[in-house]
C-alpha cells in the first residue's frame, strides 16, 4: 500500500523533507548524504537517501534546499529554573561551592509560576539552538513547586523531556552545603519521586515524557537516599542521575566525608550502569574512567559550566577512547548562563583542544557527542540517528547566513567551527516546532515579559 492510498483513508500523516544541501545521518556509517531528505509517517522515519529516491508527495513539504540537516540535539544537563538567575552580580565570580552558597539564599524563593516560567523560556532557547531533546535536573521544591510544573511546560512547548525528580536532604545543620531551609525529608523526596514515576512516566519507544530520579550531589543527599533512590528507580525501570567529581573541591569532600574518591563512592552506592549517567566528571580519575567504561556509566559534559566556574576540563577525549558514553550538557543557566546547544558543541569542540591539543576533538566528534552520545547516556535507541524505526526529530540551519560564508567546503564542519547558528527548522516527532526561525506553539515576546518579570520579583524577594 502506498502512503498515498493510505492518506485517502485519513488514518496516517506524512511528511516529505527534499533537497536538503546536506544530510547528516550520524547511522552506523556516520553518512553524510547530498541533495537528501527524509519520509515520514506518523512522527517515524520510514527513509532516508537522496531525493530522487524518496516518495515524491506527502501531507506535508518541507524543501531544505540550501540547508544542513542533522538529527536534533540531545540537552544531558540542565537547571531550568535558574534562567530566572542568570549573571548574578553576587554570583558572578566565584567556583562552584561559593557560587551555590550565594545563590541558594535567592532560590529559596522560588515559586511554581517561576518554574514553569524559566522551563519554557530554556526550552525556547534549546529549541531554537538546535535542541530537540533535554533532560532538566530540578533538585529544589520551595513554596508549593513540583516536578509537574516544568512537565507542563515541555507538554505546552513540544519538546522531548527526561524530567529529573532531583532532592536535597542534607542542610548545613547535618554537614551539607545548602541551608537547612531548602532540604526536604527523605521519606518525602522518596514518596513524591514514586507519585511522578507512576504519574507520567513512559518507557515505550518514542516517548516524548520519561522521569529521571535524581538526588542532587555527594555534598547534599546521603547515602542513604542515594541507596534508596537507585532502588526506587530500579523498581521502575528508569534512570539515575547525580552530579559527580564536578572541581577539586568536591573531590576533596567525598575524601573527607566519605574516605573515598567520587568514583568508589559511586561504585559502593550502586551508582554505575547503563541506567546511570554522570553531570561533569570533570576530576574523575583514570580508575573511575575504567569503572564508568566497564559498567557502562554515561557522563554528562558540561564545556561552557566547567570553563564560568573555572572547575577544570573533563578528560571526555581519555573517557570516548576508554568506552565510557558521553553526552553533552548545557548544565544550569547560572553557571552557563545560555541553554545554546550548538554553540555547547562548539566549546566542546575548543575545550577539548585547549587540554590535549588540535587533535583531541573533530568537529564530527563533538556532533556525534550531541547526538548520538547523549540519546546513549539517556538510555535511548530511538533518538539522535536519523535512519528507518527513529524518531523523526531533526533540525535544519541555513547555510546562507553569513555566519556560514566561505566556510561551505564543509557544511558540518562549519556548524561547529564557525559562531553558533539557530535552527531555521525544529521537527520533534514529526511535529513541527519552529519553523523559518519562529517557535510555532510559544508566543515569545510575552513569555520573555513575563519571566523577566519574575527574575526580578525572585531576586527582590531574597534581598
Ligand atoms: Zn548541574
Amino acid at each position: 500500500m502506498t502512503a498515498t492510498q493510505r492518506n485517502t483513508r485519513g488514518s496516517i500523516h506524512t511528511m516529505l523533507v527534499k533537497h536538503a544541501d546536506v544530510l547528516v545521518t550520524m547511522d552506523d556509517t556516520r553518512r553524510e548524504l547530498r541533495d537528501a531528505g527524509l519520509y515520514i509517517e506518523d512522527g517515524r522515519i520510514v527513509a532516508v537517501g537522496a531525493t530522487a529516491d524518496l516518495p515524491q508527495t506527502a501531507d506535508d513539504v518541507l524543501d531544505l534546499r540550501g540547508h544542513l540537516v542533522i538529527p536534533g540535539l540531545v540537552n544531558t544537563h540542565h537547571h531550568m529554573y535558574q534562567t530566572l538567575t542568570r549573571a548574578l552580580p553576587a554570583a558572578q565570580n566565584a567556583e562552584l561551592f561559593g557560587w551555590l552558597t550565594s545563590l541558594y539564599k535567592v532560590w529559596v524563593h522560588l515559586t511554581p509560576e517561576m518554574i514553569e516560567v524559566s522551563t519554557l523560556t530554556a526550552m525556547a532557547e534549546l529549541l531554537l539552538s538546535g535542541c530537540t531533546t533535554s533532560s532538566d535536573h530540578l533538585y529544589l521544591y520551595p513554596n508549593g513547586c513540583r516536578l509537574d510544573d516544568s512537565i507542563d511546560a515541555a507538554q505546552r512547548i513540544g519538546m522531548r523531556f527526561h524530567a529529573s525528580r532531583g532532592s536535597m536532604s542534607v542542610g548545613q545543620r547535618d554537614g551539607g552545603l545548602p541551608p537547612d531551609t531548602v532540604v526536604e525529608r527523605e521519606a518525602d523526596i522518596l514518596k513524591d519521586t514514586q507519585r511522578v514515576i507512576e504519574a507520567y512516566h513512559d518507557e515505550g519507544r518514542y516517548a516524548m515524557l520519561r522521569i529521571v530520579v535524581a538526588p542532587c550531589s555527594p555534598f547534599s543527599v546521603s547515602r542513604d537516599l542515594m541507596r534508596e533512590s537507585a532502588a526506587l528507580a530500579r523498581h521502575y525501570r528508569v534512570s539515575l542521575h547525580t552530579h559527580r567529581a564536578e572541581n577539586t573541591n568536591d573531590v576533596a569532600y567525598s575524601r573527607e566525608k566519605f574516605g573515598m574518591t567520587p568514583a568508589q563512592y559511586a561504585h559502593d552506592l550502586g551508582w554505575v550502569g547503563r541506567d546511570v549517567w554522570h553531570a561533569h566528571c570533570v576530576q574523575l580519575d583514570d580508575a573511575g574512567i575504567d569503572l564508568f567504561a566497564r559498567t557502562g556509566t554515561g557522563v554528562a559534559h558540561c564545556p561552557c559550566s566547567n570553563m564560568r566556574l573555572a572547575s577544570g576540563i573533563a578528560p571526555v577525549k581519555r573517557m570516548r577512547l576508554a568506552g565510557v558514553p558521553v553526552g553533552l550538557g548545557v548544565d544550569g543557566s547560572a553557571s552557563n548562563d545560555g541553554s545554546q546547544m550548538v554553540a555547547e558543541v562548539r566549546q566542546a569542540l575548543l575545550l577539548q583542544r585547549v587540554g590535549f591539543g588540535p587533535d583531541a576533538m573533530t568537529a564530527r566528534e563533538a556532533l556525534e557527542i550531541a547526538t548520538l552520545g547523549g540519546a546513549t547516556v539517556l538510555g535511548r535507541d530511538d533518538i539522535g540517528v536519523l535512519a528507518p524505526g527513529m524518531a523523526a526529530d531533526f533540525v535544519s540551519f541555513d547555510l546562507r547566513q553569513p555566519l556560514f560564508a566561505g566556510a561551505l567546503s564543509d557544511p558540518v564542519a562549519a556548524l561547529v567551527f564557525c559562531a553558533p547558528s539557530q535552527v531555521a527548522h525544529s521537527v520533534i516527532g514529526g511535529r513541527q516546532v519552529v519553523k523559518n526561525g519562529v517557535l510555532s506553539t510559544v508566543e515569545l515576546g510575552p513569555l520573555i515579559e513575563r519571566h523577566n518579570r519574575l527574575a526580578r520579583q525572585l531576586v527582590e524577594a531574597a534581598a
